[in-house]
Parts: structure tokens; C-alpha cells; sequence
């Protein structure tokens, strides 16, 4: 018998079956900013036109001559050929010749709880003074600008001050260590580093400058470094080094102009570099460019979530991910919203902090990761009933397939059935969301993103890159460029090649499993390097990890593959149980059977760990890499991007122990 885990079967068994399904509120019908049903049909006829109406919502200096010029072979992407246009003109200046100027812009509150807002007009200001002190620095157009800051107002002021003058961000996660942050400062050559005095996360200080310092130690190129002073009196000592250190508000002291033009940069200028989460290996640079990304975004923010100007809006993600960068700052700004921005953890003071942030603020609509609403599932239902959450009408997410079960949750516990949720699928390297509904125009089904957005040409593929029937799980691909899309990994376009553009030439490969049902609709499997071969047929990750969340004990669950003697693979899962369950070997064999019952005995688990968290990245996606390297008693991966290392190893003995 040939190894089943190299054969190749190259489509994947769908085992889950979903049937619910929700119909826009009627109200969202008559009013959203796209209800028209037929926009996917105009955009599909016609897909660079639908773009290039879209980028005629920004502000150019100069108009493009050519909408998209494509060259598969060497994959060169760009679009808005020969505009001209400026990131932080279309997000602050355009603005300030409306009543926006007024408008507030960003309500951002500490963890603390201090609350600051900036209008609109507050925010241009700040952006230019920001400006003018990185170029009074020596930051020129072109340069890279590391950024290794809090969720302080100051890091969306920093990302929109590089943009004013031309300087590519490259925004470090402020969770991440010394050695990761040196990385990619290395990587991206950067030569100045925003950064803090610290931070707040979960009632304690995260010491910023530290890590910075031992990081920017091993980056000779790095000459300067600017420190926020978030923290001020509550940290004791700040090491500074002369010639090298500058205070934040003392470099804004020292700069004369208030007013810096902004920099009229070809729509191809690399807006900022950033690194993917890391979840299948190495972090991978995905360099963004400008007129592009900013269509992209602009477009995607306003129908997707449907922002209004009586909205606010709240994307909880941090702005070191790209769903801060798209979602946060460059996407809602373009539309002149109100964001709210939070700074710390969601169980500070009490586990009910985002519900009272809702409250407080009148926040009504609001984005965030499934892996938090498992979180808030696991806390229970007592912390949002505590608030009035009247005010929300749109629900998203992203970043993880959601589980049908937290979806139903989502629903009925925070949008109390009458908020349309948005499953929004996207990476870093696409920019924009891809796919998800339209909450005026598509009924959502709970654990599908539904549709791909208009202009975007998706596919499910066999190995062989054809169209596989409905039903029928294979690899996700995008068949045609689109605006939002990475032109590049920074420095090593070989491996942006190899990673994506390789296995069928001139088509975009996601790494990513999905299925299509009758409908059309798309629901997302997982990883493909994650699927689980059992007896020839190919599982997705996320099936069994739904069914066993769907039992009421679960709160979480990874599941992998492990060699089998007869089957080729088993499935092993680890679990995470909801306070008041115990684990013991009666509960691992009822949640055997449970799925054995909801999805079929080929997808019965061998084997249930059950663990108190599961190891994921610092931008909380499950590491089932790192799982299959424990059970197989391999030397572990990359580790870098582990949240905590703690939980790896407690799993690691666990296995071992039992072995
Ligand atoms: P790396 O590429 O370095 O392994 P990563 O893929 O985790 O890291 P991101 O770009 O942050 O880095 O994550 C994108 C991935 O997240 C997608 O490819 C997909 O696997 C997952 N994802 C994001 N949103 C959704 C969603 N709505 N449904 C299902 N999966 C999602
Ligand atoms: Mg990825």
C-alpha cells in the first residue's frame, strides 16, 4: 500500500452538513450602500471595469492610463498604471473640505480606561506634524519605518504619516519578542523604529522599549528611534541611547511645519510590508502597494460593513495585523468613519470589557475573530447580557474558519438574532476580503463566508487545477488578478512564485481548502497542509473541529492526523473544555462518539487530549503544525510566532506521558 499521506487524491471528503440559513433584515434591503443583486453578474462580465470604477472613489493626482497590466509568467501585477495618488490624502485631507473635519475619527480607549477622541481634523493634524518629524529625521520616500507600538491613537497616526510621505510601514505585532522583531527589521531594511514606553495588555505592562532595545541592538541600519511615551510615570526607567533615542513628543516639539504635502507616489509605490502570522511556517514579507490596495479596501469597507456616517465602527484586531491595516485604518479612513480602537485584553477589568466598550460608545458594528467568540462562549452568556447592545447592526468576522456552533452563538447572544453576520475570508496577502457576504444581498448560512466579493474570481480546484463539482472539497484559488493582491514577497520573489503562483501557472494558490454547496456558496476547510487522510479519504481540519464544538462541553478543539497502521492516518484532537466540564476517559469516549454521530465513524477521533489551551500564533489562530510535531515526536518548527510556549510544552508532556 502506497503511503496514503503522499498519494494523490487531490480533492477533500466533505463530511459536515449545514442547512440553516439567515435572509438579510428587511430594513438593510432598502438602505445599504450596495443592494443591488446585480453586481456580481456586471462585475464578472466586465472585472477590471468594476475596478476601475472602484478606484474613482479615490482622489488622484494624475489618472491612470492603463486599469491592469498582468504578466503571468514573471507574476507582475499593476494596477492604476501611470496614476498618481497619496494613502494619507484620501484617508485625512479629503476630509477636512467636509463636515467630516468634525467627524470623529478615531475613539480609542486604554485598557485603563482613559478615552481620547480625535476628530478628523485632529487626526490631520496630527498626521502632519507626524510627517514632518520623520522627514525631519531623515526619513525619506522609499525608506522603510518600523513600527512596534501599542494600540495607542499614535500607531494609526504613524501608519498614515508614513504614507503622507512615501515611507513603507512595516508594522511589528507588539506582542512579539526581540528576536522576532529584529527579524523583520532585518528583513525589511528599515532604518528608523517607532516604538513606546509600554503598553497595557490584560492589567499588566508589556515593556515595548525593552524587547526594542535588545532588538534594534543586532539592526545597525536602524538610526533612529522614536519612543511614544504611553506608559509616562508608570514605568520606572527608559533606556535611552544618545544620538540614537528621541522622545516622541519632544521630536514633534522640535518640528517647525504643521503642514507637509503629501507625497503624489505612482499607484504602484509600495504603501507598507507585512508579515504574514506565521500559522504553516517562516512569516512571509507581503509588500502592499498603493492605488490598488487603498480601491481595494475603500470598497470592501464600505459594502461589506456598510459603514454609514452615523455608524461606529469597531474592528477589534490590532493594527500589527493586517486586518488592523485594511479594517482599521486604511479601508474605514478612506470612507471617513468613526473607529473605535481599544488597546488591551478583553478580559480587563472584567470578562464584559468589549460588551461595555459596545455600550459605551454605541457601537454598531462590529468585527472580530471566532477564536474570541469561542473565548466569550467559554466565559459564558451572563457578561453580554449585562449590557445594552441595542446599537449593534452588523456583525463580522475573520481570521479562523468559524465553528457553525459559535456562529449560532454570535448570532443569538451579541446580535440577538437581528445583526447580519459577515464571515469575511482574506489573508495578508490578498489585502482586502475576498470572500463573504453582502449583508443586504446574500443569506448567510452559519460557518460559510458565502460568496466571493464582486470582481474576485474564485475557484475550487482538483490537483490538476479543473473545476471540481459542488460538494466536493479542493484547493481555494483566485483566477484573476485583483487590486488588493501582494506584488511581492519583500526581497525573495522566487518564493512568492513557488508559495502561490507555481502549482497553476497565472492562477493565485491560498494554501487554503474549501467546497462549493449548490448555492454557490463557499465553505472554507482549512489549511491544506493540515488535511487528514484517513483510509484514502481527505478531511479538513475544520469539520471535526466543528463537531466537536458542537458538543455543548467544548469550547475549542485542533485536530490533526497521526500515522495509523490500517488507514494510513487517524485522527487525534486535542480539547479544550468549558468551565464546569472535567476531562476523564468517559468524557473522551462520548466525544468520540459524538462525532462518529454527526459526521460519520470514518472521522471518529483514536484520540482525545484534552488541554487547558491550545498553542496558537500571537494573532490567535490554532498551530496544528506544532501538534502534528509533538505526535509524530518531531524536533518542533518555527516557534517564533507561539503566543505562549508554555502551552506547547505542557501538551508535549501530556502526549509523552500517554505514549
Ligand atoms: P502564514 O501564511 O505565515 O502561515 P497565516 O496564514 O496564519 O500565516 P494570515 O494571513 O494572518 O496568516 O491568515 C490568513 C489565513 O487565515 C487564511 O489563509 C485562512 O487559513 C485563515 N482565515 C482567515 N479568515 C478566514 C475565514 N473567514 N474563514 C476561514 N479561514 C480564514
Ligand atoms: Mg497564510
Amino acid at each position: 500500500m502506497s503511503n496514503p499521506s503522499q498519494n494523490d487524491l487531490s480533492t477533500i471528503d466533505v463530511v459536515l452538513h449545514e442547512d440553516r440559513k439567515f435572509p438579510p433584515p428587511e430594513g438593510l434591503i432598502a438602505t445599504a450602500n450596495m443592494r443591488d443583486p446585480n453586481i456580481y453578474d456586471r462585475a464578472n462580465a466586465d472585472v477590471v471595469g468594476f475596478w476601475e470604477s472602484a478606484a474613482s472613489r479615490l482622489n488622484w493626482y494624475r489618472h491612470w492610463d492603463t486599469a491592469l497590466d498582468w504578466d503571468p509568467v514573471g507574476v507582475h501585477a499593476r494596477w492604476f498604471v501611470g496614476g498618481t495618488l497619496n494613502a494619507s490624502y484620501n484617508c485625512v485631507d479629503r476630509h477636512m473640505n467636509t463636515w467630516r473635519q468634525n467627524k470623529a475619527a478615531i475613539i480609542w480607549e486604554g485598557e485603563p480606561g482613559e478615552v481620547r477622541t480625535l476628530t478628523y481634523r485632529d487626526l490631520y493634524r496630527e498626521v502632519n506634524r507626524t510627517a514632518a518629524m520623520l522627514r525631519r529625521i531623515g526619513v525619506n520616500k522609499g525608506d522603510r519605518v518600523a513600527i512596534y507600538m501599542p494600540m495607542v491613537p499614535e500607531l494609526a497616526i504613524a501608519l498614515l504619516a508614513c504614507a503622507r510621505i512615501g515611507a513603507p510601514h512595516t508594522v511589528i505585532f507588539a506582542g512579539f519578542s526581540a528576536e522576532s522583531l529584529r527579524d523583520r527589521i532585518l528583513d525589511s531594511q528599515s532604518s528608523v523604529l517607532l516604538t513606546a514606553d509600554g503598553g497595557w495588555r490584560a492589567g499588566k505592562i508589556i515593556d515595548l522599549k525593552g524587547i526594542a532595545n535588545d532588538a534594534v541592538a543586532q539592526c545597525p541600519a536602524i538610526k533612529k528611534v522614536v519612543t511614544y511615551q504611553r506608559l509616562g510615570s508608570a514605568v520606572h526607567h527608559v533606556q535611552m541611547e544618545a544620538g540614537r533615542d528621541i522622545w516622541w513628543d519632544e521630536a514633534l516639539d522640535q518640528t517647525k511645519e504643521t503642514y507637509i504635502e503629501p507625497e503624489q507616489v505612482d499607484s504602484e509605490h509600495p504603501l507598507f510590508i507585512l508579515y504574514t502570522s506565521g500559522t504553516t511556517g517562516k512569516p512571509k514579507g507581503q509588500m502592499h502597494t498603493t492605488g490598488g490596495y487603498l480601491t481595494d479596501v475603500a470598497l470592501t469597507s464600505s459594502w461589506i460593513f456598510d459603514i454609514k456616517d452615523s455608524d461606529v465602527y469597531w474592528c477589534t484586531a490590532d493594527i500589527g495585523w493586517v486586518t488592523g491595516h485594511s479594517y482599521i485604518v486604511y479601508g474605514p479612513m478612506a470612507n471617513g468613519a468613526t473607529c473605535v480602537m481599544y488597546e488591551g485584553g478583553p478580559g480587563f477589568p472584567d470578562k464584559d470589557r468589549y460588551w461595555s466598550i459596545i455600550e459605551k460608545h454605541g457601537v454598531s458594528i462590529l468585527y472580530t475573530a471566532p477564536t474570541s467568540i469561542r473565548t466569550f462562549m467559554r466565559w459564558g452568556e451572563e457578561y453580554p447580557n449585562k449590557h445594552d447592545m441595542s446599537s449593534l447592526r452588523i456583525l463580522g468576522t475573520v481570521g479562523e474558519p468559524i465553528n457553525p456552533e459559535a456562529w449560532m452563538w454570535y448570532n443569538r447572544v451579541i446580535g440577538k438574532e437581528n445583526c447580519p453576520i459577515v464571515d469575511t475570508w482574506w489573508q495578508t496577502e490578498t489585502g482586502g476580503i475576498m470572500i463573504t457576504p453582502l449583508p443586504a444581498l446574500v443569506a448567510t448560512k452559519p460557518g460559510s463566508a458565502t460568496r466571493p466579493f464582486p470582481g474576485i474570481v474564485a475557484d475550487v480546484v482538483d490537483r490538476a487545477g479543473n473545476s471540481v463539482p459542488n460538494n466536493t472539497g479542493g484547493y481555494l484559488v483566485i483566477k484573476h488578478p485583483w487590486p488588493g493582491m501582494s506584488r511581492t514577497i519583500w526581497g525573495d520573489h522566487e518564493r512568492y512564485i513557488k508559495t502561490y503562483w507555481e502549482q497553476f501557472p497565472g492562477i493565485y494558490l491560498t494554501g487554503d481548502g474549501a467546497r462549493r454547496d449548490d448555492d454557490g456558496y463557499f465553505w472554507l476547510l482549512g489549511r491544506i497542509d493540515d488535511v487528514v487522510n484517513i483510509s484514502g479519504h481527505r478531511i479538513g481540519t475544520m469539520e471535526v473541529e466543528s463537531a466537536l464544538v458542537s458538543d455543548p462541553s467544548v469550547a475549542e478543539a485542533a485536530v490533526i492526523g497521526v500515522p495509523h497502521e490500517i488507514k494510513g492516518q487517524g485522527i487525534v484532537a486535542f480539547v479544550t473544555l468549558k468551565s464546569g466540564n472535567t476531562p476523564s476517559e468517559e468524557k473522551a469516549q462520548e466525544l468520540r462518539e459524538h462525532v462518529a454521530k454527526v459526521i460519520g465513524a470514518l472521522a471518529r477521533p483514536e484520540k482525545i487530549y484534552f488541554t487547558a489551551e491550545l498553542p496558537k500564533t500571537r494573532s490567535a489562530k490554532i498551530m496544528r503544525r506544532l501538534l502534528r510535531d509533538i505526535a509524530e515526536g518531531r524536533v518542533l518548527g518555527d516557534t517564533t510566532t507561539l503566543a505562549d510556549p508554555n502551552i506547547l510544552a505542557e501538551i508535549k508532556q501530556l502526549y509523552e506521558d500517554e505514549q
